[in-house]
């Protein structure tokens, strides 16, 4: 049996709100969108120059990348789970920001059957899903992968939500888009403000489409067959918020040079689960694609502001079981650092969330940036030791491979 999926708009509780005009809002009306915070930095138009003209050059090339790529390992993801890691937290990465997460198999609140009806899986989330060759709307060779994903779209186990951070071609990759619309699953699409059209001309249909502003939630109700028992459904239920982070949009060259009108976020997806089990619930975080500082060329990066944002989401969150955070594309820092972690910055803004777990993205499938492709994690594991995060906590992953918590 197919499973169905509900969503409801619900008001988080204590709802972060400044009165009047939102601070992201460039404009009265909030349609076009700025970062509110001093760890910002507006490129200029010498910073314009560099990032269209001398950048793609700059790069390393495609073939010292693909020597480099033979050294992160692609295995083929395994689904299934059974007893008691059914009733774990699952992540897995199929290749730069594209996260598929299962929340456990739990009976959830609004489930009050007096059987007890064991969901045959939790709910399931992709994040930034991108299976083409190319993150760009030209097949430049520079801007091929260098790592295959993970899987097909069709290798994926069903899946009940697609959550998108912004529209950057290497985040919302339309024909992946289209793929998971047509699909028979019916999946519900969530994305940030300004997105609707985009996800329209995707072949989202609108009955299927949630676009949301920073701090906004919607409960996401699944119907899953019960386990032993297919013919039935027992409803699990998740909490998605969309939460601020420090980036930009675009898809055209003239996007450069204005506010966008399309936003960024990262995201917030809780389990609702019923008394006593509520204090249990697992929670994850998708930062999405995020800088989180602006650092010029001379600057001692310690000192300049870092985006408040993290801070605010782990206050807001705690515990946050799971934070998948980006590691890569971060060079040269004085161009990069606004939109971009470093693996510090990475590592900081964990410590921020004062997440339990994270998981590093990214990286090792588009050379995006000058950084060599393997620094990402190698880097990531120095910055976790000079910051005292515990060894083995915040790491990056194999593709494919599945961590359970
Ligand atoms: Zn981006």
């Amino acid at each position: 049996m197919t499973s169905a999926v509900r969503v409801h708009a619900i008001e988080i509780k204590n709802k972060p709100l400044t009165e009047g005009r939102p601070a992201h809002w460039a404009n009265e009306q909030g349609t076009t969108f700025k970062n509110p915070w001093s760890s910002w930095r507006n490129h200029d138009w010498r910073d314009q120059l560099y990032i269209v003209f001398k950048h793609p050059i700059a790069m390393p090339s495609q073939s010292s990348s693909a020597n480099l790529a033979s050294v992160i390992p692609v295995h083929k993801p395994t689904w299934k789970h059974e007893g008691n890691d059914s009733q774990k937290l699952k992540a897995t990465w199929l290749g730069h920001a594209s996260f598929f997460v299962e929340l456990p198999a739990r009976r959830s609140e609004k489930d009050d059957s007096l059987t007890a009806n064991i969901p045959s899986r939790g709910a399931r989330i992709l994040f930034d899903p991108i299976f083409s060759d190319y993150c760009a709307p030209i097949k430049l060779p520079s801007l091929k992968r260098i790592t295959p994903p993970a899987c097909s779209v069709d290798g994926l186990p069903e899946v009940d939500a697609v959550v998108i951070s912004h529209d950057h071609y290497d985040h919302l990759d339309g024909p992946t888009i289209t793929k998971l619309a047509a699909s028979s699953r019916k999946p519900h699409f969530f994305a940030p403000k300004g997105n609707q059209e985009i996800l329209k001309y995707f072949g989202v249909p609108e009955s299927n489409c949630h676009i949301l502003d920073w701090w906004q939630s919607r409960r996401v109700e699944v119907l899953v067959p019960v386990k032993d028992e297919p013919s039935q459904t027992v409803p699990v239920l998740f909490d998605l918020t969309c939460t601020p982070n420090q980036h930009n949009t675009g898809r055209n060259f003239m996007d450069r040079f204005r506010h966008p009108d399309t936003l960024w976020s990262s995201w917030v997806a809780r389990e609702v689960l019923s008394e006593p089990d509520s204090a249990s619930a697992k929670t994850v975080f998708f930062a999405g694609d995020t800088g989180y500082r602006a650092v010029l060329d001379g600057q001692d990066e310690d000192t300049v502001p870092v985006c408040e944002a993290f801070k605010q989401i782990g206050e807001h969150f705690r515990p946050i079981d799971l934070a998948m955070i980006p590691v890569g594309a971060y060079m040269p820092r004085k161009f990069m650092s606004p939109v971009h972690c470093s693996p510090k910055d990475s590592a900081l803004l964990f410590k921020d969330l004062k997440a339990t777990n994270g998981l590093g993205m990214h990286w090792g499938t588009f050379v995006l940036t000058t950084e060599p492709v393997m620094d990402p994690p190698m880097k990531l594991k120095e910055a976790c030791e000079e910051l005292g995060i515990e060894d083995g906590t915040f790491v990056c992953t194999d593709l494919g491979q599945t961590r359970l918590y």
